[in-house]
């Protein structure tokens, strides 16, 4: 049976192609990022202000070319991934990429 949890546990990251991540979720789902947006997504405290939660990140600042170099495991609730324009703050958590895997999915 498949839970909800299944819905935010990934059984495989992989670069599919050059500017895309394509999660494959345990619950059958397969969700492919574009990268950039990945990187703009991020949600550190150099690209949110931690306080207001404003945005402080200029779209225009990251490269349209910008890609993953690395992506390391968090325990196992997340990602960091570090990025050609030096980035590397940014942890992605699975429950957060679903949501915005099922966002881009909706619209
Ligand atoms: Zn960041």
């Amino acid at each position: 049976m498949k839970t909800d949890q299944d819905r935010q546990i990934p059984e495989q990251i992989r670069q599919s192609g050059p500017g895309h991540l394509l999660i494959a979720w345990r619950d059958g789902v397969e969700s492919v990022f574009p990268v950039r947006e990945l990187r703009l997504a991020c949600a550190c405290a150099h690209c949110v202000d931690e306080w207001t939660g404003e945005y402080k990140l200029d779209a225009g600042s990251v490269p349209e070319d910008v890609r993953p170099t690395r992506i390391k495991a968090v325990g196992r609730y997340a990602i960091q991934i570090d990025w050609t324009d030096g980035h590397g703050t940014g942890i992605y958590s699975f429950d957060r990429l679903r949501e915005l895997a099922d966002r881009a999915e909706a619209s």
